[in-house]
């Protein structure tokens, strides 16, 4: 039977249990949401190839934003040292010939700051109080307006499947150390579990994980309350290095072309205290925050949603990309980056696309450093 098949029948299953009958994935909302675990043996075939040709590149992973008072919790893994990583991988590798990247003079990566950060503690605690739901809300604007509320309608996870999801994550957040923060940002989810495998510091996603995955990336969000379209389609979309490119100092990329010219130009115009704050985000990078925003979100898989796009739905995967003001920190992922001299700047050039509107009817919050590109 198809892995695909078997998450079909064994939601109906666990449908069957719930509702006593054929239900849909209605009748698993709220607090009663379950992942099916498969017992079928999975043999991974990405992960059965010894890596080979994708040794990780070097990536300095330079901090964008000087730390500011506002920064209450250190971003998660800020020691990560990618050129560690290269050495443990080389002890690691399973063919001889494999050719290692050159070794970086290792230096300290730290991250930059992001939309979700987690403290050590809250990334790895499986033990949270799951969101309750606490009021309803009539319209898609009352629920954006609000969008850190549990509502009576929304998709939150069990228990089991939080601790589950805190697994993923942990796995996933161990990938990034591994690979770096910069090269994160684009590997493929193939890579990724070739990266989990073969790494003993890693180690390979278990079934379950790689089920669960599979569920965020086919789950229907709309369910969610998330209206967005699905932009990727395949969860191992992958972004090929020639098009791409860094931008110095930020540890993110964005792709050639219109995306890179448009960048430059509204840096060029604004000024250099207008930086890049998130770029390309391929689908694996797009599932840790993702996942992160749900641990914030207490498992409400919906409140997530009102503030990031799930897996396969974010418009990063395909040219669009965040803008900041250089030291703002976590400011620049809020309401008040519009109050900047920064986004004033870019109001009046003309150049504000925002992708989410501070009335959009897509379910997402307003988000003023989200430039739209495509
Ligand atoms: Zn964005």
């Amino acid at each position: 039977m198809k892995r695909r098949d078997f998450i079909k029948q064994s939601l109906s299953a666990s449908a069957v249990l719930v509702g006593g009958g054929y239900a849909s994935f209605d009748m698993l909302r709220q607090n009663n949401l379950a992942i099916p675990i498969p017992v079928e043996h999975r043999a991974s075939q990405a992960a059965a190839k010894v890596l080979n040709a994708a040794n990780p590149t070097s990536d300095e992973g330079i901090m964008i934003q000087t730390l500011t008072e506002q920064i209450v919790h250190p971003p998660v893994h800020a020691q990560s040292r990618p050129a560690l990583a290269y050495e443990q991988h080389k002890t690691d590798q399973l063919q001889a010939d494999v050719t290692i990247a050159q070794a970086e003079t290792a230096p300290i990566i730290e991250q930059p700051i992001e939309e979700i950060v987690l403290t050590k503690e809250q990334a790895s605690n499986k033990n949270v109080e799951i969101a309750k739901p606490e009021g309803s809300a009539k319209t898609v604007q009352e629920k954006i307006t609000n969008f850190e509320t549990n509502f009576n309608d929304d998709v939150i996870l069990t228990e089991a499947n939080y601790k589950l999801l805190v697994d993923t994550l942990e796995r996933i957040n161990r990938v990034q150390d591994y690979v770096g923060f910069g090269n994160f940002n684009v590997i493929s989810f193939d890579d990724a579990l070739k990266y989990a495998k073969y790494s003993p510091r890693i180690g390979a996603f278990t079934e379950s994980e790689l089920q669960f995955l599979d569920f965020m990336f086919d789950y229907d969000s709309s369910q969610l309350g998330f209206l967005g379209e699905k932009v990727i389609s395949k969860q191992t979309n992958v972004i090929p290095d020639k098009e791409v490119v860094k931008m110095p100092g930020t540890g993110h990329y964005v792709f050639r072309g219109h995306p890179e010219e448009f960048y430059k130009k509204i840096r060029g115009e604004v000024g250099d205290s207008l930086i890049l704050t998130s770029g390309v985000r391929n689908v694996v990078k797009q599932y840790q925050l993702f996942m992160a925003k749900t641990v914030q979100a207490s498992g409400n898989l919906s409140r997530a949603s009102r503030s990031l796009a799930p897996p396969g739905h974010s418009y990063h995967a395909i040219g669009d990309f965040d803008v900041g003001q250089v030291g703002g920190g976590l400011q620049n992922f809020t309401a008040a980056f519009a109050s900047t001299d920064e986004f004033k700047r870019l109001q009046d050039l003309g150049y504000v696309q925002i992708r989410y509107t501070a009335n959009n009817k897509l379910g997402v919050r307003y988000e003023p450093w989200h430039i739209r590109v495509v």
